[in-house]
């Protein structure tokens, strides 16, 4: 008789970004020793402040006085590196931090009476990607110690995608889409602040991650495409007696 199973297909996952924010990788290379762990005492490596973003490629690159650092095993000048985490990794065990947020260790005891965590809400992205992740990371802290459970979460609840229609105008300027006047379905007109704009000076866009199109909105499929989800949130409700 066949057994039924569960597949799970988390694939390979590159969590290096070459960008000036995410999780700094604590890692200094050494032209004599090669790759080497920054000592736990040195722990957390922290972003410098002030990057470059006006030209491109990773800042950290540029960032000389940060990027120096001598060998944690012979002592020679040697570099940081500049690629930093996917911030997939560090949102994949958050809420093992949050209930002891000042503990010494990454992960404090209270967690274990917190953990683990009731609901868990989330974009249909995060049903697969996020939770994926943090399932298979938690498992990783259940081996090493620091934390009992071996899931995160005990329910997950997936909003679907939040969008909206967004206006804006050929230079680019975003509106508002209280002042677009709705003349009959489907046509959009100019607002009266710029009646002069003529109709098809307005483009729609799809998208709804601009700086001024949030109000109103419409939830739809989750399988709409071309839109960008609110976000998630997992964090431990109350504590386990
Ligand atoms: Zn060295």
């Amino acid at each position: 008789m066949l057994a039924r199973a569960t597949v799970y297909r988390l694939r390979d996952w590159g969590v290096g970004r070459q960008r000036g924010w995410g999780c700094p990788i604590p890692v200094i290379h050494c032209t004599a020793c090669g790759a080497v762990p920054v000592a736990e005492a040195d722990l957390p490596v922290v972003l410098p402040a002030g990057l470059d973003f006006s030209r491109p490629g990773n800042p950290l690159t540029r960032a000389e006085a940060w990027k120096s650092a001598p060998c944690p095993q012979c002592g020679a000048p040697a570099e940081r590196e500049t690629d930093t985490l996917d911030t997939f990794v560090d949102s994949s065990w958050y809420f093992a931090r949050f209930p002891d947020p000042h503990a010494a260790q990454p992960v404090g005891p209270a967690a274990d009476g917190w953990l683990p965590v009731d609901q868990y809400v989330g974009g249909i992205e995060h049903a697969v990607l996020h939770l994926l992740y943090s399932r298979f990371v938690t498992r990783a802290l259940r081996d090493g110690g620091l934390v009992k459970v071996s899931e995160p979460f005990e329910r997950l609840f997936t909003q679907g995608m939040v969008t909206h229609e967004t206006y804006r105008r050929q230079n680019g300027e975003w509106v508002e889409p209280a002042a677009i006047l709705f003349r009959q379905e489907g046509a959009h007109a100019a607002p009266s602040s710029a009646r002069r704009a003529s109709r098809s000076s307005w483009a729609m866009q799809k998208r709804c991650r601009s700086p001024s199109a949030m109000g109103s909105p419409r939830p739809r499929s989750p399988t709409s495409t071309g839109s960008t989800p609110p976000g998630c949130s997992c964090f431990p409700t109350r504590a386990r007696s």
